[in-house]
């Protein structure tokens, strides 16, 4: 399989702003951010979708959750509250096809969303 935009991003090969990384996770700032703080928790491990990710993953997807907290820390979102979203396939609006948790806060969020 071809190596995803976030694989790229993940091993250097495309430039990103990197806020965190470690042997397992990367978070970046999004390119095009919903909101004034917009940060993307990825793994290493391309998996495309959360609908393939399996029990072997469990220890992963914590981590990126437990990584989420910590970003949204680290950028002064947490006290007052952020949002985290992961879009799953084309119709909840998923276009990169590696498994990535949104951090979104800085402003007021609706809901339901869109
Ligand atoms: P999705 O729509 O798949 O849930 O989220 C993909 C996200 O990746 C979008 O919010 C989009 O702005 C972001 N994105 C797309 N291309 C790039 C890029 O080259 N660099 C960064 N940092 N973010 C990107």
């Amino acid at each position: 399989m071809a190596d995803t935009l976030f694989a790229k991003i993940a091993s250097g090969e495309i430039p990103a702003d990197i806020l965190y990384e470690d042997e397992d996770l990367v978070a970046f700032r999004d390119i095009s951010p919903q909101a004034p703080t917009h940060i993307l928790v990825i793994p290493r491990k391309p998996i495309p979708t959360l609908n393939d990710a399996g029990p072997e993953d469990a220890e992963l997807l914590g981590k990126l959750l437990l990584a989420a907290a910590k970003v949204a820390e680290q950028a002064g979102i947490a006290e007052v509250g952020y949002r985290t979203v992961i879009n799953c396939n084309a119709a909840a609006g998923q276009t990169v096809f590696h498994l990535h948790l949104h951090v979104l806060g800085g402003r007021p969020m609706q809901w339901p969303p869109g």
